[in-house]
């Protein structure tokens, strides 16, 4: 069986590496020079590391599983980490359960409710009423308006940006899942991981052993076309060739998928609305000393022009960085943001501005370097109903599927959930990948 998967991002890499495991063999098309995707590596000129940062939480048990099937165990590391608050111009810690006590933009009653708000949201095992209901309005009737204001809402902003209150209550009943269970119950305080050399690590190995296998993983080649051969099996185009295989699997955005393949292979939005995307702009900025004790920062504060700060240095020990520091300074935005219409300098004056107001005790001989990282289809958004939208694994045609990021109705965007949703996949088709096992 000879298997094709485009995209050569997390998604594509884990679903070829399971399918490795089969006898089929795999041909993996990215079009980009270098595999990752989302979660690729930058040279920031004397290190190497994410482009956009990356964390493991402790609670991301398939994603710890894959790296140690990789082999990578020893790599991982595990940190201490801490969260903040910027509300009313002032930094405050969220990272204990002291914090969470002594935070002074709460009243003793709104901390009470912002904790119901949280154990009764770990409780939910309902998806479909929470579809229905918007994050602001779920967590205001939850936990009041104040509570909303200045501790949600920043959060939510962070993660969203301006388009967090269309986003149903899916969105923070996921989050809530995912990051406060990332408190070490002992200690109460929270734990991050990350794999030393970043995601370039994982990726690296994953393409060894596919190698090993007798895959085949290609970049820079941008598949055009995928078509159904009227004998069976799908076509397809890339760099002017055509090439044929038993089954093909589609990692990328829906975008992508819409422009490469017919309407007869997949009806993508089957008439009803079609899901929307968010895009990152990410500013990098390596300095010569530490910019936050934060890994995140969240901000309440509409002045400054991105929507959290994200202090990578504050969990990656500075030998891997070449002794400096990486803060990323992130806006989470739609496709029609007027940011898409400006160059990387005027982002960059403009981000800058943003970092001069937070801390003004930071000069230029600070900064060694900056980076404008952007990326336009990123994060679906789950917005009322999300789970009607979506496209189908199986598609018009028994022998192409997608499976990508849009379809996550249980969870947030983030690489646990991809190599859950690999996993899932592979219990359902693996019989059809490879019939001989
Ligand atoms: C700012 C940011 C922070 C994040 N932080 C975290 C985090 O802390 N923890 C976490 O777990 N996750 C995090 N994530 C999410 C993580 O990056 C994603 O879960 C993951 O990268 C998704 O991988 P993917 O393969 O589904 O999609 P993508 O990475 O989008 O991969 C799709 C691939 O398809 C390729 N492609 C597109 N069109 C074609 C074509 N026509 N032909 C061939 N190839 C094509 C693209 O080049 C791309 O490589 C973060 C993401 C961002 C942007």
């Amino acid at each position: 069986m000879k298997i094709g998967i485009v995209g050569g991002g997390f998604m594509g890499l884990v679903l070829a590496h399971e399918i490795s495991k089969t006898d089929a063999t795999v041909k993996v098309f990215e079009s980009d020079s270098q595999l990752g995707g989302l979660a690729t590596h930058y040279d920031y000129g004397s290190f190497i590391w994410d482009k956009y940062y990356h964390v493991i939480l402790p609670t991301d048990e398939h994603l710890v599983s894959l790296i140690k099937d990789l082999g990578l165990e020893d790599q991982l590391q595990w940190r201490r980490s801490m969260t903040g608050y910027y509300v009313n111009k002032q930094f405050y810690s969220f990272s204990s359960s002291k914090d969470f006590l002594l935070f002074p933009p709460l009243s003793i009653i709104d901390k009470m409710k912002l904790a119901f708000t949280i154990f009764y949201g770990s409780k939910i095992n309902d998806r479909k009423k929470l579809e229905r209901i918007t994050v602001k309005d779920w967590l205001i009737k939850t936990g009041g308006k104040r509570t909303y204001e200045k501790f949600w809402s920043p959060l939510l902003i962070a993660k969203l940006g301006e388009s967090h209150e269309r986003v149903s209550a899916v969105f923070i009943w996921t989050y809530i899942k995912r990051l406060f269970q990332a408190r070490s119950s002992a200690a109460q305080k929270e734990h991050m991981g990350f794999v030393k050399g970043g995601y370039k690590t994982v990726f690296d190995r994953l393409e060894k052993l596919l190698i090993q296998k007798g895959s085949k993983v290609i970049t820079k080649t941008n598949v055009t076309d995928i078509t159904e051969n009227p004998s069976g099996g799908i076509d397809v185009a890339y760099e002017g060739t055509k090439e044929h295989f038993d089954k093909v699997i589609f990692t990328a955005p829906l975008n992508i998928l819409e422009k490469v393949s017919g309407p007869n292979l997949v009806s993508i939005s089957n008439g009803k609305q079609a899901v929307e995307y968010l895009g990152v702009i990410c500013m990098a900025i390596i300095t010569n000393k530490p910019m936050t004790p934060y890994y995140v920062l969240n901000l309440a504060d509409k002045e400054v022009p991105f929507t959290g700060v994200i202090g990578m240095s504050s969990l990656v020990d500075i030998e891997q960085t070449d002794g400096k520091y990486i803060t990323y300074f992130p806006k989470y935005v739609t496709s029609n943001h007027n940011y898409w219409s400006k160059s990387d300098d005027e982002l960059t004056s403009i981000f800058m501005n943003g970092v001069q107001a937070l801390y003004p005790d930071f000069g230029a001989e600070h900064i060694v370097s900056s980076h404008m990282h952007k990326a336009f289809k990123v994060q679906p958004l789950q917005v009322l109903n999300y789970s009607d939208i979506i496209p189908k694994t199986t598609t018009n045609n028994p022998d192409f599927f997608v499976v990508n990021t849009s379809q996550f109705v249980n969870d947030t965007l983030n690489n646990n959930s991809v190599v859950s949703h690999v996993k899932d996949f592979m219990k359902d088709f693996k019989k059809e990948l490879a019939p001989t096992k």
